[in-house]
């Protein structure tokens, strides 16, 4: 490709809302434009790069045995019903309708949609296993769209299922499908931990997030310097250290004024942070629930999100007026004689601490010496504290190490979830009906875009690896006026092609400044300078990372560039 004739209108300053290195490069380098909040365009450089993506996607998929499909983006809210999943997406879903009021939706995911392709077709177990996946444009009208095509409201994913008829080679499929994204992840050239992860609004049993490492990553990840565990946060379980078991006092009411947070509470009355009950006030699905943790620790959201079996959008924290409509005061609340319309959680290591302060549901007031049992009772769930730095990994002992990243990947085991709200059974070899078991894989494509972008720039630009780079080689022809160099130019820009190296060639009559400029921000791996020395046929070769000239033959440069690009490519 001739830069004089490609559509690359790179900016000199990114837009004051690109927050981020990859969006501000990816705008910059004009592989993207902004449609609209989280709908993207993708320009010649960029869509270049999200199709080499999904190919190397397609290549494994294949290769692990997956048969690619393509759904549409519209799918009928029935299926949504069938699966509980119309209320459950709630907001974050795109709603439509056509002409005659019917209901449908722009696909955010597609477990529904794929077990309602095979559920009629699907009937013995000779037709099993079976895997599907298609790339195909998802939508999602994210709560905070945000770092360009990194949280998108339409972005691309590659979304697979598998359809087994037992657990055991459903686990099997599983595992497949796990190594089949080790080596795309590989090949994408990310630096990137499997960790387990949350199942969320997918139900079902196992699943691991592939979280490629950045600063600028949403998610953190909670693991073991031993390598021998990884989680998400949301999932990483807290072995709680308890306080020293006490003998059990009478309660007994105090005036605490102004003391509506934890440290004033621990601070007023001398009594430690562990020891004082935090409340979290929620209306969930619009019904009061009063959450009760150690008051040195915070709510892990996705765990009481998993105990409560709700969706992340019917939760909200009570109003004021609704803390006192049931009878507590804001910043004052407890378990002891609480309104008996709402529903009391608390963590398991609550029922074990003694003499706990806690809320008096009065203003300026609390009760001390209450003990689980004995003055309040209340649902327990084993778990809802967030990991914090200094604890242990249940598993390995070791304390517990911290980093943040970006989710590029996401497999789950859904086991009977989808199969059984749809009905999708098949006969097995005694002809008796039994349900279908199920995977889902997500690869974010887009995604997975911007994250090789945040681990891969300095401060010139975008430095692309090989395998997913736009174009592999670009010649830069210094003075395009000069015969000489143009030629010579154009001379690399063949031979190379010829070698079915992807090149670009810039022949733009523009200033020499603009031309490096611009190189650098896009971000091609290699490069071969045609200047001043054309006619004696030296150029500069270097490399995009390293940026360091070697002046050195054209056909040098050309065969060092070959062989690059083929070692790189392998
Ligand atoms: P997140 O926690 O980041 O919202 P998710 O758990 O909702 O992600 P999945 O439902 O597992 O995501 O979707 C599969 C993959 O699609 C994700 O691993 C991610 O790479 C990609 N993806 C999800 N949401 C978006 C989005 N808004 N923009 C771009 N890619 C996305
Ligand atoms: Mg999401």
């Amino acid at each position: 490709m001739r830069l004089s004739k490609l559509y690359m209108p790179t900016l000199r300053e990114a837009p004051a809302d690109a927050e981020i290195a990859s969006h501000k490069l990816l705008l910059r380098g004009a592989f993207i434009r902004k449609s609209a909040s989280g709908v993207y365009t993708y320009l010649p450089l960029g869509y270049k790069v999200v199709r080499k993506v999904e190919e190397i996607t397609r290549q494994e998929m294949d290769n692990a045995g997956s048969q690619e499909i393509l759904m549409s983006a519209i799918q009928p809210k029935e299926i949504w019903e069938q699966s509980g999943r119309w209320e459950k997406f709630g907001p974050e879903m795109f709603k439509l309708q056509d002409r005659h009021n019917r209901d449908f939706c722009l696909g955010p995911t597609a477990e529904e949609y794929f077990t309602t392709l095979i559920k009629d077709e699907v009937k013995s177990y000779k037709q099993l296993p079976l895997n599907l996946y298609q790339i195909q444009t998802k939508y999602r009208d994210e709560k905070r769209p945000r770092f360009g095509i990194n949280r998108a409201r339409e972005f691309t994913m590659k979304d697979g299922y598998s359809f087994d008829t037992n657990s055991k080679t459903m686990e099997e499929s599983y595992m497949n499908m796990y190594c089949a994204y080790e080596k795309i992840f590989d090949r994408l050239r990310l630096d990137y931990k499997i960790v387990q992860g949350d199942n969320g609004a997918m139900g079902g049993s196992q699943s691991h997030e592939f979280i490629a490492l950045s600063e600028t990553g949403e998610g953190v990840i909670a693991y073991s310097e031993s390598g021998k565990y990884a989680a998400t946060t949301e999932k990483a379980e807290v072995k709680y250290v308890l306080p020293e078991k006490e003998e059990k006092l009478e309660m007994q009411e105090v005036n605490t004024p102004g003391t509506t947070t934890i440290e004033a509470v621990s601070e007023f009355l001398n009594v430690s942070k562990n020891k004082c009950l935090k409340a979290i006030d929620l209306m969930v699905e619009e019904k009061p629930v009063f959450v009760f943790i150690p008051g040195d620790r915070e709510l892990n959201m996705a765990k009481l999100i998993g105990f409560l079996g709700v969706a992340e959008h019917s939760i909200e924290m009570m109003s004021d007026e609704e803390i006192i409509s049931l009878g507590s005061r804001p910043g004052f609340t407890g378990p002891v004689g609480i309104s008996e319309d709402a529903r009391i959680i608390v963590d398991k290591n609550i029922t074990e601490i003694d003499n706990l302060v806690v809320g008096a549901n009065k203003e300026d007031a609390h009760i001390k010496n209450v003990n689980y049992g004995r003055d309040f009772e209340a649902e327990i769930c084993d778990d809802l504290l967030e990991v914090q730095v200094g604890d242990i990994i249940p598993e390995t002992g070791e304390e517990y190490k911290f980093a943040r990243g970006i989710e590029v990947g996401n497999i789950f085991q859904l086991g009977t979830k989808y199969s059984s709200t749809i009905g999708a059974k098949y006969l097995d070899e005694n002809g008796k009906d039994q349900l279908i078991w199920m995977g889902s894989y997500g690869v974010g494509v887009t995604r997975s875009v911007s994250a090789i972008v945040e681990q891969n720039y300095d401060e010139y630009g975008i430095i692309w690896p090989m395998t997913v780079a736009p174009y592999h080689v670009i010649v830069t022809v210094v003075n395009a006026k000069n015969e000489e160099q143009l030629a010579l130019g154009e001379e690399i820009y063949n031979a190379l092609q010829k070698e079915g190296i992807e090149v670009l060639l810039d022949d733009r009559k523009e200033r020499a400044g603009v031309k490096f400029n611009d190189r650098d921000l896009i971000g091609i791996p290699l490069r071969i300078t045609v200047g001043k020395m054309a006619m004696d046929k030296i150029v500069e070769y270097s490399t995009r990372k390293e940026r360091v000239n070697e002046e050195v033959s054209a056909q040098d440069a050309i065969n060092r560039a070959i062989e690059t690009v083929k070692e790189e490519l392998k």
